[in-house]
């Protein structure tokens, strides 16, 4: 599996697909590829030398098995609020990725926030971007390798909205093209597959 591999709604994983090379983060417990752990310390290096608040991840590996927990849950909770079956899973499908379907199977896709906000009972909130970490990682996170994955300008490409802690490893080289030509990963991919 290579860095530049493509997880969306159109794009899946097998649900047998387990990253050879997970590793886990010592201060959160959370798992990660081994590559994304240590490029995650080098950013926090990075805002400490900065004077910024460093970040805490909230997620990183999730296995299919766990997805589809988190997309069931989301499914019962709608058909709590009196949708049927196929509504109440069109809705979950729009807030929580398809099992199979979610980049955190790669190992590849953090989400982050900062210290301070790791202590509330929702840290993934859009106030996030606004922070002086959040804005210095949007400008900063290729140089260790990280993209924003789904940006607020190309949700018309990725389908998801705005996601200012979701963060992807996609390797030094490729984060900077994406970053100097603004692209998406799905418009990194089309350009360079021809
Ligand atoms: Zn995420």
């Amino acid at each position: 599996m290579n860095d530049v591999c493509l997880v969306n709604p159109s794009h899946g994983l097998s649900e047998t697909f387990i990253p050879e090379d997970l590793i886990q983060d010592p201060t959160s417990g959370i798992w990660v590829c081994e590559v994304v752990l240590h490029a995650f310390i080098r950013l926090n290096n990075r805002l400490f030398n900065e004077w910024l608040e460093p970040l805490s991840l909230v997620s990183g590996y999730r296995s299919f098995i766990y997805q589809q927990k988190l997309f069931d849950k989301k499914i019962a909770f709608y058909q709590k609020q009196g949708m049927d079956e196929t509504t109440a899973k069109i809705e979950a499908a729009k807030i929580v990725a398809v099992p199979g379907h979610s980049e955190h199977q790669l190992g590849l896709a953090i989400d982050v926030t900062t210290w301070s906000m790791r202590v509330l009972e929702d840290p993934l909130i859009i106030s996030f971007g606004e922070t002086p970490t959040g804005k210095w990682l949007l400008k900063n996170s290729y140089l260790e390798g990280f993209v924003l994955r789904y940006p607020k300008d190309k949700t018309h490409i990725t389908h998801i909205t705005y996601e200012p802690w979701h963060y992807r490893y996609v390797g030094i080289e490729v984060a900077t093209v994406m970053k100097q030509k603004g692209l998406c990963l799905e418009e990194y991919i089309a350009l360079n597959q021809g």
